[in-house]
């Protein structure tokens, strides 16, 4: 089964990634992960995106898109993907449908983790004093969510569609959504 898990950062997708990790013997893609991990290596593309990873913009397409091909077309993975993170803007959601096409892939399960702006910044700043992320400042915050409500608006609509998209609320406590998301998995 291949999943997305779309909402604003901070929403739980990483949390509930982790959950369809273990429940479905899959594998987490976490951009935000991929890039980090990048960063630390200080590869060629590592170099290239720290200063949009401070700054909470996004990292360019080419680069994501790059780095998701790989994973994509990686024959253990086939069918067992968790998307975290990606797709986050129209054309990556374009992308990831070519790549999943040419792989005879497809997306089963679409989770939109809908929570408002308030319940974003509370838990990040809480999250921020847990793991020390460096990206994670308040004036980044808001400008992350920012980014985030005008680019992801046209991929929110281009999946809306998809008898597959599910909706929950993503203010929940992370039990309540897990036992939601749980519930359309039928395994
Ligand atoms: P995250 O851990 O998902 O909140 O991502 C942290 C940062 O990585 C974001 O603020 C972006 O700068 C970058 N990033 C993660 N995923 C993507 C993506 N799909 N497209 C562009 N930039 C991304």
């Amino acid at each position: 089964m291949n999943i997305i898990l779309f909402g604003p950062p901070g929403a739980g997708k990483g949390t509930q990634a982790k959950y369809l990790v273990k429940t479905l013997n899959a594998f987490q893609v976490s951009t935000g992960d991929i890039l980090r991990n990048e960063m630390n290596k200080n590869s060629e593309i590592g170099k290239k995106i720290i200063n949009d990873m401070h700054d909470g913009k996004f990292v360019s397409d080419e680069i994501v898109n790059r780095l998701i091909k790989d994973i994509v077309f990686d024959p253990n993975k086939k069918n067992k993907l968790i998307f975290d993170g990606y797709p986050r803007s129209l054309s990556q959601a374009k992308n990831l449908d070519l790549l999943l096409n040419k792989s005879n892939q497809k997306i089963d399960l679409i989770f939109f983790l809908n929570v408002n702006k308030e319940t974003i910044i509370k838990r990040i700043e809480k999250r921020k004093n847990e793991e020390n992320r460096s990206d994670d400042q308040l004036e980044t915050i808001l400008r992350r969510y920012d980014t985030y409500i005008k680019t992801t608006k046209p991929v929110l609509d281009f999946y809306s569609k998809n008898s597959n998209f599910k909706e929950i609320d993503g203010a929940l406590e992370i039990s309540q959504i897990t036992s939601k998301i749980h519930g359309f998995l039928r395994v």
